[in-house]
Parts: structure tokens; sequence; C-alpha cells
């Protein structure tokens, strides 16, 4: 269930009119009056359009600082009072859903954890139906587009119209440089799917580091996302929950400073002109190679039947290896990732087998 071209809504808080991304950002917890108000004033100068904090945090180990929880809620309705922000909190039950609305909360989200439980998605959004308050879903913390999606879609059904999907990497087993792996093509594949739903990069969760948060926001940006949330706290490294991934207000205001935000277009004839032509090339670049693809695939039906003859087993581990060592080699060489080849020739060695796998049950 995608939201239509005319489902559309005219006043959607998320969606912005200038070029400006929507910007969130706020202490990873609410811990005490002081610091959610002296963090919130240091925001006011960044021009944000939503104040973020975790007032019940979902902690991997129990001992941990859950977030100063419904004595917190006051304090951001200060926030709201005083300095004019609008306010944003994850909710993880219909309880929290309660609470929120009673103390004026502005927009709620979905944490990653809960989006992972279909069943805590629709308790959540049973407690949203008859409001129209703004949602935004994180992705779950597996990399499952469709469990995105079904979170989404649960929300929906719920009668909540404004909605956006918060992007803010996924778990992986092993090490890596980021504290969540990115993978960037579940959301622009969630984007493909759901052209309507804007897009946030939660920076601070991808990067679990403050030195990588300029360089995961640009290329957020440089794909057309519509707006960043990061984790801002005024003495980050006295924070009680992700210390390490922290920013102060000014260093906030200095990184996105830094950044280049882009149009998805522009009405220059010269710059649609010289895409568009482009365009026209890359298109025909891959019907070229579909068509490449395709020929291969009959050569491997034709080693299906050779097989089938000789009684040989479809899949020969050594010959994929070889496969795959020779194609790595070669696309370092043509400037294409390990990772890319990785992909690329998993999906084609897949196809090839479902063909030798056809033939050998005689459906070819
Ligand atoms: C958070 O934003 O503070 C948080 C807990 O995020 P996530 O659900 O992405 O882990
Ligand atoms: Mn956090």
């Amino acid at each position: 269930m995608d939201v239509k071209e005319t489902d559309v809504l005219t006043e959607n808080l998320f969606v912005k009119k200038d070029e400006k991304p929507f910007l969130i950002a706020g202490p990873c917890s609410a811990e005490t009056e002081e610091q959610v108000m002296k963090t919130a004033e240091g925001l006011v100068a960044a021009n944000i359009d939503l104040f973020r904090s975790g007032i019940w945090k979902p902690r991997t180990r129990p001992g941990s600082f859950e977030g100063g929880g419904v004595a917190a809620l006051p304090w951001l309705k200060r926030v709201k009072d005083e300095l004019g922000l609008k306010t944003t909190i994850e909710v993880a039950t219909p309880l929290q859903v309660e609470k929120a609305l009673k103390f004026d909360i502005d927009v709620l989200w979905i944490g990653a954890r809960s989006t992972a439980n279909p069943f805590s998605v629709q308790e959540i959004a049973d407690a949203l139906k008859g409001t129209d308050i703004p949602v935004m879903v994180k992705n779950p913390t597996n990399p499952d587009l469709e469990l995105w999606i079904g979170g989404i879609e649960r929300v929906q059904a719920a009668g909540i119209r404004q909605i956006a999907a918060i992007h803010r990497g996924f778990s992986s087993y092993g090490k890596s440089i980021f504290r969540n792996e990115p993978y960037w093509e579940i959301p622009i594949e969630l984007h493909r799917r759901m052209p309507h739903i804007p897009l946030f990069c939660d920076n601070s969760h991808i990067c679990g580091n403050r030195i990588d948060l300029k360089s995961v926001a640009q290329y957020a940006l440089d794909l057309n996302y519509d707006g960043l949330m990061t984790e801002i706290h005024y003495n980050p490294d006295h924070a009680k929950s992700d210390a390490q991934q922290q920013i102060t207000p000014e260093q906030y205001r200095d990184l996105l400073s830094q950044l280049v935000f882009k149009r998805e277009s522009s009405d220059n004839q010269d710059f649609i002109r010289h895409v568009a032509s482009i365009r026209q090339h890359i298109d025909e670049l891959d019907n070229e190679i579909l068509k490449l693809i395709s020929n291969r695939m009959e050569l491997s039906e034709e080693i299906g039947r050779h097989k089938k003859i000789h009684q040989v087993s479809i899949l020969q581990i050594k010959r994929w290896n070889e496969i795959l060592e020779r194609a790595i080699e070669f696309g370092r060489n043509h400037g294409l990732s390990e990772r890319f080849i990785h992909h690329y020739l998993s999906a084609v060695h897949q196809e090839s087998i479902l063909k030798q796998t056809q033939v050998k049950e005689g459906d070819k």
C-alpha cells in the first residue's frame, strides 16, 4: 500500500518549502532539565525543525541509563513553550503514546527495535488511531526492507497522514567502521517503493562516532535525502548514553555550515539537455548489459543440459570461487568495488542456478 499522489497533504510538517534539509537534533536521552534546556538553547541558533530527545531509552543491557521517563515530559514542554521548538520523542508502547500526547509532544518516532517487531508497531499504531500526530518510523535493526515498509503501512492504516522514514543503519556481525551498517541500497529501494514518504538520515546512529558524522550526512544529502537526525548534547563527553557520537550545538552548526545542500533538479536548460543525453546513453548501456546477461544465461542452460546428461551436480563451489576471484580482480582493475562485484555476481549466479535447475527438472 503506497501513498498515492492524490493523498499527499498540502500541509505536511516533514515537507519543507526551502532547500534546507529537515533538521532534527537534540540529545540521545533527556537526562536532566538543565541538560535538556541548555542543549535546546544552543540549538535555537542552528534553526532546527524539530528537537529530539529519548525519554524512555531501549538499552541493550540492564542497568544502563534508561532516560528521564515521564518526569522528563515537562522539560520538553518547556523547550516548546519557552524556546518555540517543536519536539519529538521515541514511543514504544501505547502508554508512552498516551503520555506523549498528554504533554503536547509534536511528533513521535518509532525506534529501530520496535520496527523490528510487528506486534509492537501494531500496538503503537492502534494507540495512534484517531490522532493526527506526525510519526517517523526508523528502519528495523535487521536489514529487512519489507519489515520497514510494513511498519510504515501499519502507521498509515491507523490513519496517520504525516509519516517520515528514518534511516539509522542496520545491525551486522563483525568489524565495521560503522556502528550500524548503512546498506544504502535499502533506503534507496524504500524511496523507490514509497516516493512520497520523506526520508531522513540518522547519521549519529549510523556512525557511532563524531568523526564520520559529516561525511555520512553529506552522502545522504547527495542521495537526495529530505533531512537529518543528529544527536546533540551541550556536554557530550558526560552524556549518560551514546556519549561517543554526540556533539555540541556549536559543533553541529559548524557541521551544517560545511554541508552542501543539493536540489533534485534544476531548470537550467543546458543542464537538462546534458543530463537527458547522458541518461539516454545509460539506458542504452543498461539494455546492452541485459542482452549480454541473457546470452550468458543461454550458456548456463547449455551447461545445464550437459550436466544433466552426465549426471553432474549443478553447484560446483570450486568453479564459483574461480569466477568470483577472477571477476573481483577484473573489477578492481576497472574501478569497481569488491562489494559490488560480489552482489552482482551472486545475483547472476543465482539466476544461472535457477536456469540449470529448470533444465534438470525438464522445464527447458
Ligand atoms: C535513538 O534515536 O536514540 C535510538 C534509540 O535510536 P534507534 O532506535 O535508532 O537505535
Ligand atoms: Mn542514541
